[in-house]
């Protein structure tokens, strides 16, 4: 079972020998303190979220380990110029002082991310470190989801219990256990939106915009979409324009208005229809001279058709 969850990161972090050391295990290239920028990110916590569902303390001990390594990508704007963050280092961090709604000792994976100081990365380190790129969404798979009433696996839904709902004054969610792998993170820019939701991937995103929000791999799709609808929409006005500009020439004693009216309901294939008819009941009244188009507006009503309109 795939689980994608959001949590908060960004917060700069110092640069130990230690660190440079296990960076260095997972770079390329032999890197020196001043190459490399290192911040630090919440993962996944044990907190009962929006969906009812919990990391349990041992599936976050797990994940701990298999997102050492993983990549994080930022924003479609920034995967485009290959920049990259990489997890070097994770720890589970326990705060029993905070109690969780299922009533555990509060605890979450943190984790250490380092990215290549560049010219190309200058712009974004200053947005991670301004708290711009706050939002951090974080994928993996778990091989449990279970019921924390009955302890049985909630997926199947035999036990009939509702995540979300009380029995006895316990409430029921959906222990995630049993960690198997640990996905690429995304950074996502989510300026002045503290603790945004909890969201789950693309099966919740409401919008195409959020799931973009989820997967800034997607963007470019996006925004090949969004043109391509900007233009759709320039040419059914253009069209509608000139099918209500045929409308008048041709005499229906309709206004303005109403033909526009008309027309903004209509498919492309209905408006093109129209427009060649009435194009052509124009052209059949001012056979010859196209200039008296511009006459008409103002010009004489006309009685031809009137009789047919109610
Ligand atoms: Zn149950």
């Amino acid at each position: 079972m795939k689980v994608l969850k959001e949590s908060q990161g960004g917060q700069q972090a110092a640069v130990t020998a230690e660190d440079l050391a296990l960076i260095n295990l997972l770079s390329r290239k032999e890197l020196k303190e001043e190459d490399v920028y290192v911040f630090s990110l919440r993962l996944c916590d044990n907190e009962v979220d929006r969906d009812q569902e919990r990391f349990a303390p041992q599936t976050l001990e797990e994940l701990s380990r298999l997102f050492v390594g993983k990549s994080g990508i930022f924003d479609h704007q920034w995967s485009a110029r290959g920049q990259a963050a990489r997890i070097y280092k994770t720890e589970v961090i326990f705060q029993p002082e905070r109690t969780t709604k299922a009533g555990d000792g509060y605890c979450w994976l943190k984790g250490w991310a380092y990215m290549a100081r560049t010219e190309g990365s200058k712009d974004l380190i200053a947005e991670i470190e301004a708290g711009i790129k706050k939002e951090v969404s974080v994928g993996c798979a778990v091989e449990q989801s279970v019921c924390s009433i009955c302890g049985a696996d909630l997926r199947k839904g035999q036990c009939g219990h509702k995540k979300g709902e009380y029995y006895d004054g316990k409430l029921c969610y959906a222990s995630l256990e049993g960690a198997s792998d640990a996905y690429e993170f995304s950074f996502v820019a989510v300026p002045a939106q503290p603790e945004a939701g909890v969201v789950k991937g693309a099966g919740s995103a409401r919008t195409l915009k959020d799931l973009v929000r989820k997967n800034p791999g997607l963007a470019g799709e996006l925004e090949q979409l969004e043109r391509e609808a900007e233009a759709g929409r320039q040419y059914r006005k253009e069209l509608k324009e000139e099918t209500v500009r045929l409308g008048l020439l041709a005499g229906l004693g309709m206004e303005r208005e109403l033909l526009l009216g008309m027309t903004e309901k209509l498919s492309l294939a209905e408006l093109t229809a129209l427009k060649e008819a009435w194009g052509a009941k124009a052209a059949r009244r001012y056979p010859i001279c196209p200039q008296l188009e511009y006459g008409e507006k103002s010009g004489q009503p006309d009685s031809r058709d009137g009789a047919f309109l109610i």
